[in-house]
């Protein structure tokens, strides 16, 4: 039978633009389409590249038409299926989700031409000893560029050019370097020991069965999770599969690459804001196609298009750095689970300090899986603590004289020491010591930071930088201003007096040169190549400082009084993997930590090295409160130009939250009530802590749900009925907030 002439093929097509909805296009006769295939649609005035997402027929339409199909591997069914999951979960346009999973695939500039060189003709007529050392680098007869050339004959490129000259050598067009070498599973496995042969052969277990799993790898700093995650990833690559390491972008360093390459014989292709346009374009085909096998990257690797993924590592679980906090907002270890479930592959979690959630899935509903003690025997390092309402500093410094004498000692044995200090900058507060004034933010409710290297002062939240003035601006005394509290910067100076000769480096995310640099300096400390180094935050991700035999914590209450939830588990986290520096590989390690309240549950838990307890209590507090994991949260950000239409907006999203009809899967708790188990409970609208950031006034919103309640769903229906934003109010939906502030 004839089909009617007048059916035509339309397909719906998602755009890398704000939007949730697919657009509809004719696809033409003569073109080739199917779902998944990445093609070139007009949008509006424009062209743009879109995905598609469902191909079907209908009667006579005047649709705009499919301009071209891009030469580009189409997304399968599974990244699909991951990018309608996290634009549902997260409350973000699809359109988006898409855009983070593309974008990279485009806008690179075409491949430069290598050069090579080949021996091409008689030996020049006249031989010099430069001459010959470069046809002798030539004689395994693969071509080199001119400048590794010219290294490996240690002679000037000049050389090169007159043999070229005189026909003895030729230039040729080389094939584009490959992303990442071809990685042997066999290469160079490690003899394991008891404990990490029995999680290895768990994670190998779970690779071959090509089944959706989760694993949690909980080990002590330096217990070999590296290396017993590595065997899943070899077990992936030995069935011709792909495997995907996921870790904090400052983690991403040239000594976990290089270690890599010892493991497998090739680094892996990496993935990270480092990383060029055209590179990443390259990856990102290489995958699509299966010839790509293993990525190591930061959160947004999680949207590559693998072919064929067998296993998700998650290094540093517990890192906030996995959450992004602005575009599409996602968790990318929860992401990971997900993608873990839809691919069927197998995901491990691995940290030294698991995050709550992952510790209390592990208890039914994830593998547990353990590495009690560091390789070789080397122990954890001693921790003790230094109580400065006791032994404090002298007035105006901040290392307590017992932490001096420590680091005096280290220096002189030869070995490295940390000091850590997490806040940036010189000093978190200026004020006149005349009138008092302070020096606050014009666009933010925040003190400014003083920065004495660049010479002014900085918002930590919209980068607003003024420079540091000779005189008050309230009372106009001169010489007046002081600097209150520390930073890494005024550390450092304390550190220069006390220990002129020592070798300092500061890491500080906000020094010039950016993540590069400081993965360069991660590597400097690597090699010894520094006897003292102060640092931030940034020092406890996951790196191996084989030197290090000191840790000294200036401030390890810093964090413990803020608002936010977990609070108590970060400042846990992070003072156990910072001390956790200390001491690997057969030298015993100490840590000193300055506190201010020796007494408090996770200092006692972290001197006496009793995770365990902390674990217990600070679950059973989140059980009792609802929390994550027992329950969920959601946060609404509610911004304004004014204080008083961003406030109004909050409560009329309240109020339609109120209004709306019951649902049978969720329930709205009574407003004012005592929440119930079952019901999700609205808190809020408060001002937010950080109340105008880049003049814009903040209120929040919370909602926390039981783990069952359809807490997006609660969400969607809410906005739908709220009035629509007017004079600039924006809304922006945070699930599982991370960041109270
Ligand atoms: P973690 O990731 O738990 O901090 P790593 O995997 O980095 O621990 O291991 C710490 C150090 O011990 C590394 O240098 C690693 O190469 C070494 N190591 C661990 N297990 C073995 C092993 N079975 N054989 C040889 N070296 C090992
Ligand atoms: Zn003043
Ligand atoms: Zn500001």
């Amino acid at each position: 039978m004839l089909r009617s002439s007048n059916r035509t093929r339309v397909a719906d097509v998602l755009v890398p633009v704000a939007v949730d909805q697919a657009y509809s296009y004719r696809i033409p006769a003569d073109l080739e389409i199917a779902v998944g295939d990445l093609v070139e649609v007009p949008l509006g005035t424009r062209e743009t590249v879109g995905a598609v997402w469902e191909i079907r027929e209908t009667g006579g339409s005047n649709l705009k038409a499919i301009a071209a199909r891009c030469d580009l591997p189409p997304l399968n069914p599974s990244l699909r299926a991951f990018i309608d999951w996290v634009a549902r979960w997260t409350l973000s346009p699809r359109g988006m989700v898409l855009r983070m999973s593309v974008k990279a695939a485009f806008n690179a500039a075409p491949e430069p031409v290598r050069i090579g060189l080949v021996r091409a003709g008689p030996p020049p007529a006249r031989m010099t000893p430069a001459r010959q050392r470069v046809l002798a680098a030539l004689e395994d007869g693969f071509p080199h560029s001119k400048s590794a050339l010219a290294d490996l004959a240690a002679c000037s490129t000049s050389v090169i050019d007159t043999l070229v000259d005189e026909g003895t050598l030729a230039a040729i067009a080389l094939p584009p370097e490959p992303i990442a070498g071809i990685c042997d599973p066999d290469f160079a496995a490690p003899r394991l020991e008891a404990a990490q042969k029995d999680a290895a052969e768990a994670l190998v277990a779970a690779v071959k069965a090509g089944e959706f799993s989760v694993s949690l790898l909980e080990g002590v700093t330096g217990s070999g999770k590296t290396e017993v995650y590595f065997e899943a990833v070899a077990e992936a690559l030995r069935a011709g599969r792909q495997a995907l390491i996921l870790m904090p972008e400052i983690a991403l360093t040239a000594q976990f690459l290089d270690r890599f390459a010892a493991r497998f014989g090739a680094r892996p292709a990496e993935w990270h804001s480092a990383v060029s346009p055209r590179k990443r374009a390259r990856t990102w085909e290489g995958l699509a196609k299966g010839d790509v096998k293993v990525v190591a990257g930061a959160r947004s690797a999680l949207f590559l298009p693998f072919a064929d993924l067998a296993t998700i590592i998650v290094d540093e679980e517990h890192e906030a750095a996995y959450k992004q906090d602005d575009g599409v907002s996602y968790h990318a270890r929860d992401m990971a689970v997900v993608r873990g479930q839809i691919d069927k592959a197998a995901v491990v979690l691995a940290s030294a300090t698991p995050s709550i959630e992952s510790r209390v899935n592990a208890e039914g509903r994830y593998r547990h899986l353990r590495l009690p003690v560091r390789f070789g025997g080397s122990s954890l390092p001693m921790i003790e603590t230094i109580d400065l309402r006791r032994e404090a500093a002298p007035r105006g410094k901040w290392i307590s004289p017992r932490l001096v004498a420590g680091v005096g000692e280290t220096l002189e044995k030869d070995e490295q020491a940390l000091l850590f200090l997490n806040r940036r900058g010189y000093a978190p507060l200026t004020l006149c010591r005349v009138c008092g004034h302070r020096f606050q933010c014009p666009n933010c409710t925040a003190w400014l930071v003083e920065h004495r290297f660049r010479r002014a002062l900085v918002c930590h939240h919209c980068g607003h930088i003024e420079r540091r003035p000779d005189a008050c601006l309230e009372c106009e005394s001169v010489d007046s201003l002081a600097a209150c509290g520390p930073g890494v910067e005024r550390l450092a100076e304390e550190v220069a007096e006390l220990w002129p000769d020592a070798r300092t480096l500061i890491l500080s995310s906000d020094f010039p040169g950016g993540t590069e640099r400081l993965r360069q300096e991660l590597d400097a400390i690597a090699n010894g190549a520094c006897d003292l180094i102060i640092g931030t935050q940034l020092v406890a991700k996951g790196h191996n400082f084989p030197l290090l035999s000191l840790v000294g914590v200036i401030d390890a209450d810093v964090g413990l009084s803020s608002g936010d939830p977990r609070a108590a588990e970060r400042t846990f986290q992070v003072l156990q993997q910072v001390t956790g520096r200390a001491g690997r590989f057969g030298r015993t390690g100490r840590a000193l930590v300055q506190t201010w309240e020796p007494d408090h549950p996770v200092i006692g838990a972290l001197v006496c090295g009793n995770a365990e307890r902390f674990y217990t209590e600070e679950t059973e507090q989140r059980r009792r409160a609802g929390l994550p994991p027992f329950g969920r949260l959601a946060a609404l950000i509610i911004s304004g130009k004014d204080r008083a239409s961003a406030e109004t907006h909050a409560r009329a999203l309240v109020r339609a939250a109120y209004a709306l009809p019951p649902n049978p899967k969720w329930r709205l708790g009574a407003l004012g009530g005592l929440p119930r188990e079952d019901e999700i409970s609205l808190l809020g609208p408060a001002e937010a802590p950080i109340a105008v950031i880049r003049g814009r006034h903040r209120f929040r919103l919370l909602a926390r749900a039981p783990r069952n309640a359809d807490l997006q769903g609660f969400l969607r229906a809410m906005l739908a009925t709220a009035p629509p934003e007017r004079g600039g109010v924006r809304v922006m939906v945070d699930v599982d907030p991370q960041n109270f502030m």
